[in-house]
């Protein structure tokens, strides 16, 4: 299934916000098939590992901080080029430049509260689906 699937976190002030339920529509609507689906909250080292390659980066103590602030969503996500169409779908990482219609800019507050996080490329979305979801715990489309 490489190519095809991409890791999702309704990030904590979206879940608060109770906007998941609406999220995970847009997500389906878009054509992406929920393979798997959890609410967990992140513990401190399960973030910073998460979010390792951004250790450098001076949002990285703030960034931790939020995402382990409340529960989230964690989902992994199929459909055809799903990382692109994904990307697509949420928009850029600052919701005030997200485009219209976009889930970053519909549901983000902030740059840092940007209501989803999506993966980056095949390679990561494997490797973050791998720190969410045992093989077992996954349900693939149907034929
Ligand atoms: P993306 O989530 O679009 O892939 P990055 O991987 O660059 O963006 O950053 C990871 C997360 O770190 C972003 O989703 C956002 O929550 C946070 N972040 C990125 N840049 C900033 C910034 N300049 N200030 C605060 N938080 C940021
Ligand atoms: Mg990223």
């Amino acid at each position: 299934m490489t190519g095809n699937i991409t890791l999702t976190m309704i990030k904590p002030l979206a879940f608060r916000n109770n906007s998941s339920g609406n999220i995970l529509s847009r997500i389906t609507n878009a054509g992406f098939w929920i393979v798997a689906a959890k609410t967990m909250q992140l513990s401190i080292p399960q973030a910073q590992k998460f979010y390792e390659v951004h250790k450098d980066r001076p949002f990285y103590k703030n960034l931790v901080e939020s995402m382990t602030s409340g529960p989230i969503v964690v989902a992994m996500l199929e459909k055809e080029n799903a990382i692109e169409d994904y990307r697509t779908l949420i928009g850029k990482t600052n919701p005030a430049e997200a485009a219209e219609g976009t889930i970053r800019r519909d549901f983000g507050t902030d740059i840092e509260a940007n209501a989803v996080h999506g993966s980056d490329s095949d390679e990561n979305a494997n490797i973050e689906c791998d720190f969410f979801f045992p093989k077992s715990e996954r349900f693939h489309r149907p034929g």
